[in-house]
Parts: structure tokens; C-alpha cells; sequence
């Protein structure tokens, strides 16, 4: 037990601890994992920074390499006239080299196209044109892509995609001031398709201050930045209108954004001074970017993970195990181990269910009781009944239906609840059942005698499963409403006489003290007849319950039951015992003929501690001689409280009591007790001499018994005797002494002082 304990302990320090470290490490690593994950977004932000710029510099290279081309053709037209320096830009442009898709010249503002010639002037453009060229300091330079000032080139078309111009001065030539070039896509292919595309970004462009996409490529299928990131799922009006505002203001900067749930940074590269409005415009997955801090950040996600899966297991083990145990224990609470089935307590949890469920049907609760148990397990141990208990537990399987249970109890005693059509289907099922129960085959021989006790359900009523258990019980112990089908079987229903007899109860309960005051009990005195002195041998004390209003005595059956149940009993086994002193006492000193007394003592007196004392103090009391005096206790009481009684016995017997052992042989009829307990009278139950059922039978136990008492010294008396033959029966068999109203009846103390008086006249 202690060792059990001390491991349960154990195992709960290692489970707290496991627990604990699990779930610091989640803190730590959930703190680890957002420093770490800032660390992606900031280590992704440069990255892709510096992704960018690299491919800015591809832009720079190629504009300076453009640039360089326009101020050595600028640098070879210095010197020429203006028909030579046509003739030579024509040819370049008609060469199409580089993707220079048209040339220009200048003169004192006005700006020359170079198709077929023909000098045309384009007003305002031609001076918003010249403002930024002065505006490039009027060195060769990048203008930045120019769709909007291109005249048209060729008649009835226009020029599908945007421009790169370029512009370069010439100084000293009076035709020309500068040149300007305008080039196709081709300058910047390196920007098509997945070859310029970092392998790590999603995409990446070059893209306008206006947000169009410049070169894109299949992999790019909408024209605007922000169309692609709507492309993507990037619909937050925040990070858009910040790209926008970015884009247009020309500014480098990077945005965080999700993407498919994923962190992603946008990164915008512009450089104003060299590539104009051309800008660089990129996403990229943040993890790509910061791989190793992002697999750090994976490895403490899994580490995380394995303790949270220890925290839920643990838990989940602790939830499973506590409900384990609650089952357990409800279903020890509801078993009964011996016999594998319900017990009570279980019993009615399930009745109640079933009741509940079932309401509508004719339903009995009934308690089946083994009879004579004890006397059972006394005489073919506990073996024998064990297995007779099996077999009685396999008949109940066997006669239960869906929806109908079992259960067992101590004692033998079994519970059923059944359902049915009528009582006297009900009384069939059981008939059956008892027929089954009748069939045990043991290793000794014997009758199994069943009855049972039977609680009607009546459909909607609130009575208790419990309550109906103890009515069911009930009805089993008010022997003389059962309704006795043979020896073996008996159906005892609860009904309304036994309701009748609860409600008697109640009332009499309310008025046991008071009458016990007012002289309500009167002790009546029924005399013995001595066989072989042929004179009267002494008399019985029996209580009687004066009814005032009836005027009529009622008889202990009504009451004692009751008194026994609540223990009432006790203080009227003294009073009558005090009343049977008072009149010896008085007797004797009126100098009357006295002959000795049998006081009955249930066993709920016998068994409180001052007993003894007590009947001793009053025999004192009332200067009674020893031997005036017998206690009769019941063979039941005496074969259950075997020891105690014996102690008892010795005690009255050194106080100068005589003892009796009441009702012998219509219970238990154990030798034991005679052999055992040194009582001085037996008094034989009237059911020897019913023996109308097997009277040779019967005969032979009688001669025993009157034989075994008579070797023990003990005197035998044979209670109600009715009929003379009986008499002379008991006469042969050795009896000594006869109680009955062949005799005499429990008379009234007057009338009891009369009759022995003229005792003498008395002949049976
Ligand atoms: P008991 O001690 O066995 O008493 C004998 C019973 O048999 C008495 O019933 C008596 O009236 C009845 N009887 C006597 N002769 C005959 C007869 O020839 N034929 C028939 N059929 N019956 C006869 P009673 O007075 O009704 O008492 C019943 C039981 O109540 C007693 O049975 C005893 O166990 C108990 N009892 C009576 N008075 C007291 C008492 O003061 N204290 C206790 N504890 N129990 C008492
Ligand atoms: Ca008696
Ligand atoms: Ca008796």
C-alpha cells in the first residue's frame, strides 16, 4: 500500500517536472522564435535591398553603355554637314543595330525627326524636350523611356512599347546642337524572361514611375506592379498604396507582405540620377532570403511542436487515466465483485434509468430470497452456497430480458426488476424462475426454497428505486401476508395492506411512549403444565396493547415488528419485566402461591450493555429468589449471536436467572446451540406437532432433539398445545412440560391470579 503510494507520488513529481520544462522551453522558444522571426523580415528586407541594387546596376551598365554610344556618334558628327550627318544617322537607324528604333537632331530648340528629313517642329513638345535635355547638363545622358513624346514614326502606327532615349551634345557645329537616340526593348533584354529573374525572387521586373511593367515576359502576364501583386493575393490597401506612392515618388523601399500566408518583402530600387524613371521591382519569400535564421526559426518550431505534443500527451494521459479511475471506481461502487454483477447500489442507479426510459410498462421490483441462509452456510459452507449463489446469478441471466436487470445482495439475497403484462404474468415468469433455481445440483441435498418479495411499479409514481427495494423487502418480512404457492416458492407482494400495516405503524409510533406512560401495556400470564408432576410448572409473560378505544388486547404480532424495527422494544422488555417482579413481589407478600415466571427478551435488549445489570438490580430490587425467574431468548438470536449469548447466558446464570431457548426448531434447528449453550429449558416451536406433512419424519427429529435435551439436563417444553392427542404424544416422547390453551390462555393478571388459586383444580 505504501510502496503504491509512493510511486503514485513519484509519478506525479515526474509528470509536474516534465510539464514544467516542457513548458519553458515553449516560452523560451516562443520567444526565441518572434525575435528570430523579426530577424528574417529585417534580414530579408537587406537582402532583397541588395538583390536589387544588383540588378539596378544591370539597368546603370547598360544605360551607361547606350550613353557611350550616343556621344561617340554625337563626337563623329561634329565635324560633318547637316546632309552627311542625316545620311549617317539614317543609316544607323535603318541598320537597326542595338534596337535603335529612331534618331533625332536638335537646333536652336526646335527638335528634327529623322524620317525622310523633313524637318518637323513639334511645338511644345520640341521645347519640353529641349527644357530636359538643359535639365541634363548638357552632357550625354539617359532621358528615361519616352512613349508619349514619339511622333509617329511610320504612318498609321505607333510605336507599341515604350522607348529608351538617349541624349548627346555636340558642340561647335552650327547645324546640330545634340542628338537624341530611342531604342527598342532589345537594350533591355537581359530583363526578359527567367534569365534575369534572381533564382530566389518571385518576380522581378523592370518597371516605370508610372507602376507599368516594362519587361516581364510570359512570367509576368499583367502590366502594373500592383495588378501582379493582386496576382498574388496582395490586396491590403496599405502595402499597396505604399508600393504606389514608392513607385511614383521613385523611391527605394521595401514592403513586407503575406503571401499565401507567407511572409514576402517587395523591394522597389530607383536611382534617379542615372536610370531616370526606370526602376527595379522585385518580391521575394522572406525565408528564401534569410535561409539559415528561417531554419533556425524551423528548428525551434519543431522543437516547440515535440514539447507541445509532450504537454498534450501528458495531458491527454492524465485525462485518460483520471477517467479510468472514476470508472473504476463507479463500477466498484456498483458491482459486487462475488458474483460479477451488479450490487445495490448499481442495481438501483440502473432500475432507476430504466424507469425512467420506460415509464409506460407494468414494471416489479423484486427482492429473491434464499430462505433459511444462514442456515445454508452453517451446515454446507460457504463453497456449497457459493456456487448455489453462481447457479441462482446464472438463472437470473437466463430469465432477464432487454431491459430488465439484476442485481445481488448480502445475505442471499438477490434483486430484480422485471416487466410485464399482468401480476399473473409477472407470477408465471417467476414460477419458471423459481423451477430453474430448483434444479441446483450441489454437492449436498437440499430444497432451495426462494421467496419474493415484489414492489409493483405504478406507472408515473416518484417512489425511489431504493425505497422500492426496501418495500419489496418489506413484503418479504411480513410473513403473514405472503401468499405461500408451496414450501418452496412464495410471492409476497407489497400492497395495500401492507401499505395499511406502514400507516398502523406510523400511528402506533406516535403513540408507543404515551401509552407506555398511560399503563397502555399490560402483561398477561399464560400458565405451564407440568407432564410428570401433573401440577401446574410456572407461566410466560406475554405483553398485550390495551386499545382504548376498541377495548380489545392486541396481540405483540401488530406491534412487535415494529418496536423490534425502532427499537421501542427495549424499554417495553424491561417494563415488563419490571411489572413481572412487581407482581411476584406483591404476590409473595400476600402470602399467594408464586410459581416461577419466563420473561421473553428480544435480542435488541439482550444486546445492549447494562442488560445483565439491569435485570439483575431489579430482581434485587424486588427481593426476588433465584430461580423465580427465566429469560427466553430466541433460537434465532442465539444462532446469530452465538458468542455474545453465551457470555450473557454465564452472567445470568451466576445471577441467579434461569434461561430458555424460545421457538427452537422453526429456524435454524441448529445442535450446535444446545450442545453449546448451557441453557436450562428448551421450549419447542408449535410447528413440531403441526406435522401433518410428513409426520414420521417430523417424529424422528422430535425424538432427537427431546433426547439430546434430556442428556444435556435440559427441561422440555412443547409451546401450543391445542389437542389432547398431542398431550399424550408428547407424554411418550419424554416432554416435560406443556404450554397451550389446552391448558391455559394468556390470562389477564386477575385472571391469572385466579387460576392459580385453584390450580389444583386444573386436570388435563
Ligand atoms: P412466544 O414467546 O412463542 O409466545 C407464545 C405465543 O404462542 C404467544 O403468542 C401465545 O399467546 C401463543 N400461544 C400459546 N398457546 C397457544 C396455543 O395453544 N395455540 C396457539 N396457536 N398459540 C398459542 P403471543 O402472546 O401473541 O406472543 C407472540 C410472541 O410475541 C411471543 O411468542 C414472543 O415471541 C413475543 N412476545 C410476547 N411478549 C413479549 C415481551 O414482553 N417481550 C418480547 N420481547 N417478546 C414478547
Ligand atoms: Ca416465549
Ligand atoms: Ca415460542
Amino acid at each position: 500500500m505504501k510502496k503504491i503510494h509512493k510511486s503514485g507520488v513519484l509519478k506525479k513529481i515526474a509528470i509536474i517536472v516534465v510539464c514544467a520544462i516542457s513548458i519553458a522551453l515553449i516560452i523560451s522558444g516562443s520567444v526565441m522564435l518572434s525575435n528570430h522571426t523579426n530577424e528574417v523580415l529585417q534580414r530579408a528586407k537587406t537582402q532583397s535591398t541588395n538583390q536589387s541594387l544588383v540588378a539596378l546596376t544591370k539597368v546603370e551598365d547598360k544605360v551607361a553603355e547606350y550613353t557611350n554610344y550616343a556621344a561617340s556618334t554625337a563626337g563623329s558628327l561634329q565635324e560633318k554637314n547637316l546632309i552627311d550627318a542625316k545620311t549617317q544617322l539614317g543609316n544607323l537607324r535603318d541598320n537597326g543595330k542595338l534596337g535603335l528604333k529612331a534618331a533625332r537632331y536638335m537646333k536652336n530648340d526646335q527638335l528634327f525627326c529623322d524620317k525622310s528629313w523633313v524637318d518637323i517642329k513639334d511645338g511644345d513638345l520640341a521645347i519640353n524636350y529641349v527644357k530636359s535635355v538643359e535639365k541634363a547638363n548638357q552632357k550625354p545622358c539617359f532621358l528615361g523611356t519616352n512613349a508619349d513624346k514619339m511622333p509617329e514614326y511610320e504612318e498609321g502606327k505607333v510605336f507599341p512599347v515604350d522607348l529608351y532615349e538617349f541624349y548627346a551634345p555636340i558642340d561647335g557645329n552650327l547645324n546640330f546642337d545634340g542628338i537624341a537616340f530611342y531604342f527598342d526593348t532589345k537594350i533591355f533584354e537581359i530583363f526578359i524572361g527567367d534569365s534575369f529573374r534572381n533564382a530566389d525572387s518571385l518576380m522581378s521586373t523592370l518597371i516605370k514611375d508610372n507602376g507599368s511593367i516594362l519587361t516581364g515576359g510570359d512570367a509576368l502576364p499583367k502590366s502594373t506592379a500592383v495588378e501582379m501583386l493582386n496576382e498574388y493575393g496582395v490586396f491590403d490597401t496599405t502595402i499597396i498604396n505604399q508600393v504606389k506612392r514608392d513607385i511614383a515618388e521613385r523611391k527605394s523601399d521595401t514592403v513586407l507582405c503575406k503571401i499565401k500566408g507567407l511572409n514576402h518583402v517587395i523591394s522597389i530600387q530607383f536611382n534617379n540620377e542615372i536610370s531616370k524613371d526606370l526602376g527595379i521591382f522585385e518580391v521575394y519569400e522572406c525565408s528564401k532570403l534569410a535561409k539559415e535564421t528561417n531554419d533556425l526559426i524551423n528548428a525551434i518550431i519543431a522543437i516547440i511542436v515535440v514539447f507541445i505534443v509532450i504537454i498534450v500527451c501528458t495531458v491527454l494521459f492524465l485525462t485518460v487515466s483520471h477517467f479510468r479511475m472514476q470508472r473504476k471506481i463507479n463500477n466498484a461502487e456498483k458491482h459486487d465483485l462475488k458474483l460479477d454483477c451488479l450490487n445495490r447500489f448499481g442495481f438501483e442507479k440502473e432500475a432507476d434509468e430504466i424507469l425512467h426510459r420506460e415509464a409506460g410498462s407494468y414494471y416489479a421490483v423484486i427482492v429473491l430470497e434464499l430462505r433459511h441462509f444462514k442456515f445454508l452456510v452453517e451446515n454446507f459452507g460457504e463453497t456449497e452456497v457459493n456456487s448455489l449463489l453462481k447457479y441462482i446469478k446464472l438463472t437470473l441471466t437466463k430469465t432477464c430480458r432487454i431491459e430488465e436487470i439484476y442485481g445481488h445482495m448480502d445475505n442471499g439475497q438477490f434483486l430484480l426488476l422485471l416487466h410485464s403484462t399482468s401480476r399473473a404474468d409477472l407470477i408465471d415468469r417467476l414460477k419458471i424462475h423459481s423451477f430453474l433455481a430448483s434444479q441446483y445440483k450441489g454437492s449436498h441435498k437440499f430444497d432451495v426454497a426462494i421467496k419474493y418479495g415484489i414492489y409493483e411499479y405504478t406507472e408515473g409514481e416518484q417512489t425511489s428505486v431504493n425505497k422500492m427495494i426496501d418495500y419489496a423487502l418489506e413484503a418479504n418480512n411480513t410473513v403473514t401476508k405472503a401468499t405461500v404457492e408451496n414450501v418452496d416458492m412464495q410471492f409476497n407482494f407489497y400492497d395495500d395492506e401492507l401499505r395499511k400495516i406502514r400507516l398502523i405503524n406510523d400511528d402506533m409510533e406516535l403513540r408507543q411512549d404515551s401509552a407506555l406512560r398511560d399503563g397502555e401495556f399490560q402483561v398477561f400470564y399464560q400458565a405451564k403444565y407440568n407432564l410428570r408432576t401433573h401440577k401446574q410448572d410456572g407461566a410466560e409473560a406475554l405483553v398485550r396493547w390495551y386499545d382504548k378505544k376498541t377495548g380489545e388486547y392486541n396481540k405483540p404480532a401488530l406491534f412487535m415488528p415494529l418496536f423490534e424495527s425502532n427499537g421501542f422494544i427495549e424499554k417495553l422488555d424491561k417494563y415488563v419485566y419490571t411489572k413481572v417482579c412487581e407482581y411476584i413481589s406483591y404476590s409473595l407478600h400476600e402470602g399467594r402461591n408464586v410459581f416461577p415466571v419466563s420473561v421473553n427478551v428480544s435480542r435488541i435488549t439482550a444486546t445492549q450493555p447494562d442488560f445483565v445489570d439491569y435485570y439483575t438490580r431489579i430482581k434485587k430490587k424486588y427481593g426476588i429468589s433465584n430461580g423465580a425467574l427465566t429469560i427466553e431468548f430466541t433460537e434465532s438470536f442465539a444462532y446469530e449471536n452465538y458468542d455474545v449469548l453465551k457470555t450473557i447466558v454465564d452472567r445470568l446464570h451466576k445471577a441467579g436467572f434461569k434461561t430458555s431457548i424460545d421457538d427452537f426448531g422453526c429456524g435454524y434447528s441448529s445442535y450446535r446451540i444446545l450442545k453449546e449453550l448451557p441453557m436450562d429449558e428448551i421450549k419447542l416451536d408449535k410447528f413440531f406437532i403441526d406435522y401433518s406433512e410428513n409426520p414420521e419424519r417430523i417424529n424422528s427429529i422430535f425424538e432427537s432433539v427431546i433426547a439430546l435435551a434430556k442428556k444435556l439436563d435440559m427441561k422440555v417444553t412443547q409451546e401450543g398445545v391445542e389437542r389432547p392427542e398431542d398431550v399424550e404424544l408428547l407424554k411418550k416422547l419424554g416432554c416435560d412440560v406443556i404450554q397451550g390453551y389446552i391448558y391455559s390462555h394468556p390470562l389477564s393478571l386477575t385472571d391469572y391470579l385466579h387460576f392459580v388459586e385453584n390450580t389444583k383444580d386444573h386436570n388435563l
